[in-house]
C-alpha cells in the first residue's frame, strides 16, 4: 500500500444533488488523489523534454488504461502518433457509468487541471490539435465548473495557441456532453456519439487509435490515466513504477460502497488485497465483494486474499460489498435490469437475451422457478456472452455465473422453497 493514509474531510454540500449532500470521510493516500497538477508543470517538463522522451518516459512507466481492460497508454500513443491521418485527436472518456463507481466524478470535480494536462500532454506526443472530453450525461451539473477550469488553462496559455511560448503547439479542449446511455462508455460507441450519431459500437479492427474520430487517428483514454501521465511526467517514470506490481505499475483509485463503515474514494498501489481494502472501509462479516461493476468479478470471502491488478482483479474502480445479510439474488436482479435497460438493440442476442436473463431471474426471486430454469439461464448466458456484438454483451452474464459457480445454494434453496412451499403459484411456475 502507499505509504500514510491521509485522512481528508471534504464537504460535499457543494454538490448541487440532493443524494450526495452529506459529510463523508474520504481517506486518500498516494499519487494521483493528493496531485493536483493544475500548475503547468507536467506541461512545462513535457514540452522541455519533447514529444519522443515524454513517449519514452509513458511507456517505460507502464502505465496501462485505467479503464479495466488494461491496454498500454504508451503503446496506445505510440500507434496513434504513428498512424497516418489528416489530424489526430485526443479524447477523454468521461463517461463514468457502471455501477459502484464514482471516483471520476470526484476527479473531475477536485482535479481537472491534472486531467487537461494529461489530455495536453497527449495530444503533443500524437500531434493533435483538439480534443474533447466527453461528460457523463448525468454529470451534466459538473458542466460549469469544468468550463471554469479549462478557461483557466486558456487565460495560463496551457491551452490554445502557442502553449507557453513553444511556437506550433497548439490545442483546444471542447466539453460535449453525452445523453446518458452506459454503451457510451464503450471507446467507439463514444466516438459515434461525439460525431452526433446513435451510441451504437463499431466493429473492431480497425481500431480507434487508428481510425476513430472521423475515421483520423484518436488517442482515447479515461479520466485517471490522464491525470496518472500528467504525474509520470512531473514526477518521472521510476517513481510512478516504485507503486504496485511488475505487470501492473502506479496505483488504482477505487470508488468503494456497500455494506461497510466507510465508503467512500480510496487509492491504493496494486497489488492490494481484497481483505486490506476491507479492513480499511470499516466492513465486517462480509460474503463477498463485487470488483469492476456488474461486468466484473464475484469474489467470495473464501478469495479476499486475491489481489487488485491487472494480472489478478481487474476493475475499472467499482468495488461493491456485500455483508452476510444482503440478498445476492436480489443483487443480481438488479445487474439484470441494469444490462436489459442499457443494451443499445443494435444486436438480438443482447437485445433479447438481456430481457429474457431478467425475466428468468425474477422467477427465481419470486419462488417460480424449477431446476430446469438454472440449466435455462446457464444456456442464455452463453449464448449472450458468445454471439453479442460487444463488450456489453460478452459481460452481462458474468455476474449470474459467478454467482452460480460460487454460490450455488443460493439458488438451489429458493428453487427447493418453492417445491415444499404451501403458497406455490402453480399456474406462474408453469407460465
Ligand atoms: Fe448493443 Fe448489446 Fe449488441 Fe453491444 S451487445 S451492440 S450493447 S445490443
Amino acid at each position: 500500500r502507499i505509504a500514510g493514509l491521509v485522512e481528508q474531510q471534504l464537504t460535499l454540500c457543494q454538490w448541487p444533488q440532493d443524494w450526495f449532500q452529506i459529510t463523508r470521510s474520504i481517506r486518500q493516500s498516494g499519487m494521483l488523489l493528493n496531485n493536483t497538477g493544475s500548475s503547468g508543470n507536467s506541461l512545462t517538463k513535457a514540452l522541455s523534454a519533447g514529444p519522443g522522451r515524454t513517449l519514452d518516459m509513458i511507456e517505460h512507466s507502464g502505465l496501462r488504461g485505467r479503464g479495466g481492460a488494461g491496454f498500454s497508454a504508451g503503446k496506445k500513443w505510440r500507434l496513434c502518433r504513428e498512424a497516418t491521418g489528416d489530424a489526430h485527436y485526443v479524447v477523454c472518456n468521461a463517461d463514468e457509468g457502471e455501477p459502484g463507481t464514482f471516483k471520476d466524478r470526484v476527479l473531475l470535480q477536485c482535479h481537472a487541471g491534472a486531467l487537461f494536462e494529461g489530455m495536453t500532454i497527449c495530444a503533443l506526443v500524437i500531434g493533435a490539435r483538439k480534443g474533447y472530453l466527453y461528460l457523463r450525461g448525468e454529470y451534466r451539473y459538473l458542466l460549469a465548473h469544468l468550463q471554469e477550469a479549462l478557461e483557466l488553462h486558456y487565460s495560463n496559455n496551457l491551452l490554445g495557441c502557442s502553449i507557453l511560448g513553444h511556437a506550433g503547439f497548439d490545442f483546444d479542449i471542447e466539453i460535449v456532453v453525452g445523453a446518458g446511455a452506459y454503451i457510451c462508455g464503450e471507446e467507439s460507441a463514444l466516438i459515434e456519439s461525439l460525431e452526433g450519431k446513435p451510441g451504437v459500437p463499431r466493429i473492431r479492427p480497425p481500431f480507434p487509435v487508428t481510425h476513430g474520430y472521423l475515421g483520423q487517428p484518436t488517442a482515447v483514454n479515461n479520466v485517471e490515466t490522464f491525470i496518472a501521465a500528467a504525474y509520470i511526467v512531473t514526477h518521472g517514470s521510476d517513481n510512478f513504477r516504485m507503486a504496485g506490481t511488475e505487470q501492473s505499475t502506479g496505483s488504482k483509485i477505487l470508488s468503494v460502497s456497500g455494506d461497510c463503515r466507510n465508503p467512500g474514494i480510496y487509492e491504493y498501489a496494486f497489488g492490494v488485497s481484497i481483505q486490506e481494502i476491507l479492513d480499511d472501509c470499516g466492513a465486517d462479516n462480509v460474503q463477498a465483494v463485487q470488483i469492476g461493476g456488474p461486468a466484473g468479478t464475484l469474489v467470495a470471502h473464501r478469495d479476499f486474499r486475491r489481489r487488485i491488478s491487472f494480472e489478478g482483479v481487474s476493475t475499472g474502480g467499482s468495488f461493491l460489498v456485500f455483508g452476510e445479510n444482503r440478498d445476492l439474488l436480489t443483487v443480481n436482479q438488479n445487474f439484470a435490469r441494469f444490462f436489459a435497460h442499457e443494451s443499445c438493440g443494435f444486436c438480438t442476442p443482447c437485445r433479447v437475451g438481456t430481457r429474457l436473463m431478467e425475466g428468468s431471474l425474477q422467477k427465481i426471486v419470486d419462488g417460480r422457478a424449477v431446476a430446469a430454469d438454472i440449466e435455462e439461464i446457464k444456456r442464455l448466458s452463453s449464448l449472450i456472452m458468445r454471439y453479442s456484438h460487444c463488450g456489453l454483451g460478452h459481460t452481462a452474464a458474468n455476474h449470474m455465473l459467478d454467482s452460480l459457480r460460487q454460490f450455488p445454494g443460493l439458488f438451489e434453496k429458493r428453487i427447493m422453497q418453492q417445491a415444499f412451499s404451501p403458497q406455490i403459484d402453480l399456474e406462474a411456475a408453469l407460465e
